[in-house]
Protein backbone atom coordinates (compact mmCIF):
# COMPACT_ATOMS: atom_id res chain seq x y z
CA UNK A 1 0.00 0.00 0.00
CA UNK A 2 2.06 3.31 -1.07
CA UNK A 3 0.50 6.32 0.98
CA UNK A 4 0.97 9.87 -1.32
CA UNK A 5 0.99 13.00 0.29
CA UNK A 6 -0.13 13.89 3.82
CA UNK A 7 -2.89 16.28 3.21
CA UNK A 8 -4.12 16.78 6.77
CA UNK A 9 -3.52 15.35 10.30
CA UNK A 10 -6.65 15.87 13.03
CA UNK A 11 -6.53 14.92 16.18
CA UNK A 12 -6.99 10.85 15.99
CA UNK A 13 -6.53 10.59 12.20
CA UNK A 14 -3.89 11.39 9.09
CA UNK A 15 -5.58 11.82 5.54
CA UNK A 16 -2.89 10.89 2.65
CA UNK A 17 -3.47 11.66 -1.23
CA UNK A 18 -3.76 8.62 -3.60
CA UNK A 19 -2.71 7.60 -7.05
CA UNK A 20 -6.24 8.58 -7.62
CA UNK A 21 -7.42 12.70 -7.14
CA UNK A 22 -10.92 12.08 -5.71
CA UNK A 23 -9.69 9.52 -3.13
CA UNK A 24 -8.13 10.11 0.06
CA UNK A 25 -6.49 7.34 2.69
CA UNK A 26 -7.21 7.66 6.17
CA UNK A 27 -5.21 6.42 9.00
CA UNK A 28 -6.44 5.77 12.01
CA UNK A 29 -3.83 7.01 14.68
CA UNK A 30 -3.78 5.26 18.58
CA UNK A 31 -4.19 8.94 19.52
CA UNK A 32 -7.07 9.65 21.89
CA UNK A 33 -8.21 13.21 23.04
CA UNK A 34 -11.03 14.76 25.33
CA UNK A 35 -12.07 18.36 26.18
CA UNK A 36 -10.85 20.07 22.52
CA UNK A 37 -7.78 18.20 22.71
CA UNK A 38 -6.46 19.48 26.55
CA UNK A 39 -6.45 15.38 27.63
CA UNK A 40 -4.31 13.45 25.54
CA UNK A 41 -3.15 9.77 25.44
CA UNK A 42 -1.96 7.12 22.85
CA UNK A 43 -3.68 3.75 23.23
CA UNK A 44 -2.23 0.86 21.44
CA UNK A 45 -4.68 -0.48 18.94
CA UNK A 46 -7.00 2.07 18.96
CA UNK A 47 -6.63 3.46 15.46
CA UNK A 48 -6.99 -1.03 14.64
CA UNK A 49 -10.56 -1.10 16.54
CA UNK A 50 -11.90 2.64 15.15
CA UNK A 51 -10.87 1.70 11.97
CA UNK A 52 -12.54 -1.65 11.44
CA UNK A 53 -16.05 -0.53 13.63
CA UNK A 54 -16.14 2.54 11.83
CA UNK A 55 -15.95 0.01 8.48
CA UNK A 56 -18.97 -1.82 9.46
CA UNK A 57 -20.68 0.98 10.33
CA UNK A 58 -20.29 2.75 6.98
CA UNK A 59 -20.91 -0.52 5.38
CA UNK A 60 -24.31 -0.87 6.98
CA UNK A 61 -25.16 2.73 5.97
CA UNK A 62 -24.50 2.13 2.52
CA UNK A 63 -26.51 -1.12 3.03
CA UNK A 64 -29.21 1.60 3.66
CA UNK A 65 -28.81 3.52 0.43
CA UNK A 66 -26.97 6.40 3.07
CA UNK A 67 -24.47 7.89 0.73
CA UNK A 68 -21.08 7.74 2.77
CA UNK A 69 -17.50 8.84 2.00
CA UNK A 70 -16.08 5.27 2.82
CA UNK A 71 -14.75 3.20 -0.17
CA UNK A 72 -12.90 0.11 1.51
CA UNK A 73 -10.97 -1.15 4.66
CA UNK A 74 -7.56 -1.72 3.02
CA UNK A 75 -6.32 -2.84 5.99
CA UNK A 76 -7.26 -2.40 10.02
CA UNK A 77 -5.91 1.14 10.55
CA UNK A 78 -6.50 2.13 7.10
CA UNK A 79 -9.28 3.44 5.03
CA UNK A 80 -9.93 4.54 1.40
CA UNK A 81 -12.19 6.92 0.78
CA UNK A 82 -13.95 9.48 -1.62
CA UNK A 83 -12.02 13.22 -0.95
CA UNK A 84 -14.84 15.49 0.05
CA UNK A 85 -15.22 19.18 0.68
CA UNK A 86 -15.74 18.88 4.32
CA UNK A 87 -18.72 21.17 5.58
CA UNK A 88 -17.27 22.72 9.18
CA UNK A 89 -20.22 21.41 11.27
CA UNK A 90 -20.58 18.71 13.62
CA UNK A 91 -23.91 16.97 13.43
CA UNK A 92 -25.20 15.28 16.73
CA UNK A 93 -28.25 13.00 17.43
CA UNK A 94 -29.33 11.86 20.84
CA UNK A 95 -31.92 9.17 21.65
CA UNK A 96 -30.93 9.13 25.44
CA UNK A 97 -29.82 12.11 27.54
CA UNK A 98 -26.94 11.93 28.95
CA UNK A 99 -23.43 14.17 28.27
CA UNK A 100 -22.99 17.57 27.34
CA UNK A 101 -27.22 17.91 27.14
CA UNK A 102 -27.07 17.17 30.71
CA UNK A 103 -24.86 19.30 32.09
CA UNK A 104 -26.60 22.53 30.26
CA UNK A 105 -30.01 21.63 30.56
CA UNK A 106 -32.43 20.20 32.71
CA UNK A 107 -33.12 16.65 31.06
CA UNK A 108 -33.09 13.69 33.28
CA UNK A 109 -29.68 11.57 33.07
CA UNK A 110 -30.76 8.64 30.66
CA UNK A 111 -33.69 9.51 30.17
CA UNK A 112 -35.46 8.21 26.90
CA UNK A 113 -36.80 10.46 24.19
CA UNK A 114 -39.31 9.78 21.79
CA UNK A 115 -38.14 11.39 19.27
CA UNK A 116 -34.38 11.68 18.08
CA UNK A 117 -32.94 15.39 18.62
CA UNK A 118 -30.61 16.67 16.58
CA UNK A 119 -28.23 19.58 17.24
CA UNK A 120 -25.69 21.14 14.90
CA UNK A 121 -22.23 22.72 15.84
CA UNK A 122 -19.79 24.65 14.50
CA UNK A 123 -16.73 22.56 14.68
CA UNK A 124 -14.57 25.00 15.72
CA UNK A 125 -11.12 24.74 18.17
CA UNK A 126 -11.16 28.07 18.22
CA UNK A 127 -14.57 28.89 19.37
CA UNK A 128 -14.95 25.78 21.29
CA UNK A 129 -17.81 23.92 18.92
CA UNK A 130 -20.50 26.31 19.58
CA UNK A 131 -24.15 25.21 19.06
CA UNK A 132 -25.82 26.70 15.47
CA UNK A 133 -28.91 27.79 14.48
CA UNK A 134 -29.78 27.46 10.32
CA UNK A 135 -29.64 31.06 10.31
CA UNK A 136 -26.14 31.25 12.16
CA UNK A 137 -24.87 28.51 9.80
CA UNK A 138 -26.41 30.02 6.78
CA UNK A 139 -25.02 33.68 7.78
CA UNK A 140 -21.41 32.20 8.23
CA UNK A 141 -21.63 31.18 4.33
CA UNK A 142 -20.81 27.75 5.67
CA UNK A 143 -23.91 25.91 4.50
CA UNK A 144 -27.21 26.62 3.06
CA UNK A 145 -30.96 25.73 4.31
CA UNK A 146 -31.37 22.83 1.27
CA UNK A 147 -27.98 21.63 2.84
CA UNK A 148 -29.05 21.80 6.41
CA UNK A 149 -32.76 19.85 5.46
CA UNK A 150 -30.82 17.56 3.74
CA UNK A 151 -27.94 16.95 6.59
CA UNK A 152 -30.92 16.59 9.43
CA UNK A 153 -32.83 13.65 7.49
CA UNK A 154 -29.86 12.25 6.59
CA UNK A 155 -28.75 12.00 10.42
CA UNK A 156 -32.36 10.61 11.62
CA UNK A 157 -31.83 7.68 8.63
CA UNK A 158 -28.28 7.12 10.13
CA UNK A 159 -29.57 7.17 13.53
CA UNK A 160 -32.62 4.55 12.82
CA UNK A 161 -30.48 2.43 10.69
CA UNK A 162 -27.70 2.42 13.26
CA UNK A 163 -29.41 2.12 16.62
CA UNK A 164 -32.20 -1.00 14.92
CA UNK A 165 -28.53 -2.45 13.82
CA UNK A 166 -27.01 -2.19 16.99
CA UNK A 167 -30.11 -3.33 19.07
CA UNK A 168 -29.44 -6.71 17.44
CA UNK A 169 -25.91 -6.73 18.36
CA UNK A 170 -27.19 -5.61 22.43
CA UNK A 171 -26.16 -2.44 22.19
CA UNK A 172 -27.90 0.80 22.66
CA UNK A 173 -27.12 3.77 21.19
CA UNK A 174 -27.46 7.27 23.10
CA UNK A 175 -26.31 9.14 20.86
CA UNK A 176 -23.52 9.35 18.06
CA UNK A 177 -21.40 12.83 15.72
CA UNK A 178 -21.42 12.87 12.16
CA UNK A 179 -19.65 15.06 9.42
CA UNK A 180 -20.80 15.86 6.46
CA UNK A 181 -19.19 16.51 3.18
CA UNK A 182 -19.73 17.72 -0.61
CA UNK A 183 -18.80 15.30 -3.38
CA UNK A 184 -19.95 16.66 -6.78
CA UNK A 185 -23.44 18.07 -5.98
CA UNK A 186 -23.84 15.12 -3.32
CA UNK A 187 -23.82 15.41 0.57
CA UNK A 188 -21.76 12.70 2.01
CA UNK A 189 -21.62 11.40 5.56
CA UNK A 190 -17.81 11.63 6.24
CA UNK A 191 -14.97 10.93 8.95
CA UNK A 192 -15.09 8.06 11.39
CA UNK A 193 -18.11 6.77 12.94
CA UNK A 194 -16.63 4.76 16.04
CA UNK A 195 -16.83 4.54 19.98
CA UNK A 196 -14.87 7.82 19.49
CA UNK A 197 -17.45 9.68 18.10
CA UNK A 198 -20.59 7.61 19.45
CA UNK A 199 -21.91 6.68 22.97
CA UNK A 200 -22.69 2.83 22.77
CA UNK A 201 -23.65 1.15 26.10
CA UNK A 202 -24.41 -2.41 26.82
CA UNK A 203 -28.12 -2.73 26.96
CA UNK A 204 -28.68 -5.16 29.54
CA UNK A 205 -26.52 -3.44 31.84
CA UNK A 206 -25.95 0.30 30.30
CA UNK A 207 -21.93 -0.16 31.06
CA UNK A 208 -20.30 2.07 28.72
CA UNK A 209 -18.14 0.94 25.98
CA UNK A 210 -17.10 4.38 24.01
CA UNK A 211 -14.82 7.08 25.03
CA UNK A 212 -16.70 8.44 27.61
CA UNK A 213 -14.77 6.20 29.57
CA UNK A 214 -11.38 8.03 28.95
CA UNK A 215 -13.08 11.50 29.42
CA UNK A 216 -14.03 10.54 32.64
CA UNK A 217 -10.71 8.53 33.82
CA UNK A 218 -11.75 5.49 34.02
CA UNK A 219 -11.97 1.77 32.93
CA UNK A 220 -9.99 -0.37 30.61
CA UNK A 221 -10.97 2.23 27.13
CA UNK A 222 -9.80 -1.02 24.56
CA UNK A 223 -11.10 -3.86 26.43
CA UNK A 224 -14.36 -1.93 25.78
CA UNK A 225 -13.52 -1.01 22.00
CA UNK A 226 -12.70 -4.50 21.39
CA UNK A 227 -15.98 -6.09 23.17
CA UNK A 228 -17.51 -3.45 20.48
CA UNK A 229 -15.68 -4.70 17.79
CA UNK A 230 -16.47 -8.30 18.94
CA UNK A 231 -20.09 -7.56 19.04
CA UNK A 232 -20.42 -5.86 15.51
CA UNK A 233 -18.73 -8.00 13.43
CA UNK A 234 -19.33 -11.20 11.71
CA UNK A 235 -16.76 -13.87 10.31
CA UNK A 236 -17.68 -13.14 7.16
CA UNK A 237 -15.96 -9.59 8.27
CA UNK A 238 -13.26 -11.24 10.43
CA UNK A 239 -12.38 -13.38 7.04
CA UNK A 240 -12.35 -11.10 4.47
CA UNK A 241 -10.50 -8.58 6.75
CA UNK A 242 -7.98 -10.85 8.12
CA UNK A 243 -8.54 -10.53 11.66
CA UNK A 244 -7.43 -12.28 14.33
CA UNK A 245 -9.12 -14.27 16.50
CA UNK A 246 -7.31 -13.29 19.29
CA UNK A 247 -7.73 -9.72 19.03
CA UNK A 248 -11.74 -9.68 18.78
P1 LIG B 1 -21.75 15.64 23.97
O1 LIG B 1 -22.34 16.86 23.34
O2 LIG B 1 -22.66 14.99 24.94
O3 LIG B 1 -20.36 15.89 24.52
O4 LIG B 1 -21.51 14.61 22.78
C1 LIG B 1 -22.60 14.02 22.07
C2 LIG B 1 -22.08 12.93 21.16
O5 LIG B 1 -21.33 13.51 20.09
C3 LIG B 1 -21.14 11.93 21.82
O6 LIG B 1 -21.38 10.67 21.25
C4 LIG B 1 -19.75 12.41 21.47
O7 LIG B 1 -18.85 11.33 21.35
C5 LIG B 1 -19.99 13.08 20.11
N1 LIG B 1 -19.18 14.30 19.95
C6 LIG B 1 -19.57 15.58 20.11
N2 LIG B 1 -18.56 16.44 19.86
C7 LIG B 1 -17.50 15.68 19.54
C8 LIG B 1 -16.15 15.99 19.18
O8 LIG B 1 -15.72 17.14 19.08
N3 LIG B 1 -15.34 14.91 18.94
C9 LIG B 1 -15.78 13.62 19.03
N4 LIG B 1 -14.92 12.62 18.78
N5 LIG B 1 -17.05 13.31 19.34
C10 LIG B 1 -17.89 14.32 19.62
Amino acid sequence: MKLGKLLYTGKAKDIYETDHPDEVMIRFRDDITAGDGEKHDKIPMKGYYNSIISAKFFEVLEAANIGTHYIKLVKPGYILARKLEMIPIEVIARNIATGSLTRRYPFKEGQEFKEPIIQIDYKSDEYGDPMLNDDIATALGITTMEELDNIRKITLKVNSTLKGFLKDKGLLLPDFKLEFGRYNSRLLVGDEISPDTCRLWDIKTRRTLDKDLFRRGEGNIIEAYRRVASLILDEEDKKRWKLKDDLL
